[in-house]
């Protein structure tokens, strides 16, 4: 790290649990985050703020003027440009120093096999059923953590998907059927802005901790928020021996 990084970084560095060596760790790590909208905006703000040294954002989908009442990476004149491009720009001014690559186009599985393949972790920020089993796919395949999260209405949920560990469930074990795909989009219904925050968040938190090998994961528990009543629930989630996925 050159002075100007252990300067930026230096409240991060001054957390004994962190240190020079666990910055110098987020420096070198490169993280994969599907999904520039809601949850993907503080995912990668916090990231690249933090100092995770390498970040590939996926979207394909243009900044809209519905998007900005809660995604808060892009801005107004960044309407009509792609998500991934104007993520890119607002990183780039909070912090020159990581690298950000975009993938503007629709990614099919092969596509994010090898993105994943590159990445230290994978975060799930997308709105779709297809783009979450493919992800959760590639992540049992390759043994990547995956960090989940997903929201809608005033209620969210996050977990860890960590595959290099043999007891950890797959999303397809919580979710072994795909459906209400269109019930279930951002698009169609409405989303309190504060909410995606606060998931988003939290997969950024699980993300680093990830990265840096920090404390306990969400692995093995699925994290419930209900912002109506500001409730947080955890449910223990098991590996189902006969899924289709990850079961052997
Ligand atoms: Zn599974």
């Amino acid at each position: 790290m050159n002075d100007n990084q252990l300067l930026r970084y230096s409240r991060h560095i001054l957390l004994p649990q962190i240190g020079y060596e666990g910055q110098e760790k987020l420096v070198n790590s490169h993280a994969l985050i599907v999904g520039a909208g809601g949850l993907g905006s503080p995912v990668a703000l916090y990231l690249a703020a933090g100092g995770v040294g390498k970040l590939t954002i996926c979207d394909f989908d243009n900044v809209d003027l519905t998007n900005l009442q809660r995604q808060i990476i892009h801005t107004t004149p960044s309407v009509g440009i792609n998500k991934a491009v104007s993520a890119q720009q607002t990183l780039y001014e909070i912090n020159p120093e990581v690298v950000v690559e975009t993938v503007r186009e629709k990614s099919t599985e092969a596509g994010f096999e090898l993105l994943a393949a590159e990445a230290d972790v994978v975060i799930d920020c997308s709105d779709n059923f297809a783009t979450r089993y493919a992800l959760n796919h590639v992540c049992v395949k390759l043994r990547k953590p995956l960090v989940s999260g997903a929201a809608i209405g005033f209620e969210g949920q996050v977990t860890v998907f960590d595959m290099r560990s043999d007891s950890s469930p797959c999303y397809h074990c919580l979710f072994p059927d795909m459906g209400a795909e269109e019930a279930m989009r951002c698009a169609e219904n409405g989303v309190f802005a504060p909410l995606v925050g606060m998931i988003g968040t939290t997969q950024a938190a699980e993300a680093m901790k990830l990265l840096l090998g920090l404390g306990g994961s969400l692995q093995g528990r699925l994290l419930l928020l209900d912002v109506q009543n500001m409730e947080w629930r955890s449910i223990k989630l098991k590996r189902d021996p006969a899924c289709k996925v990850c079961g052997a």
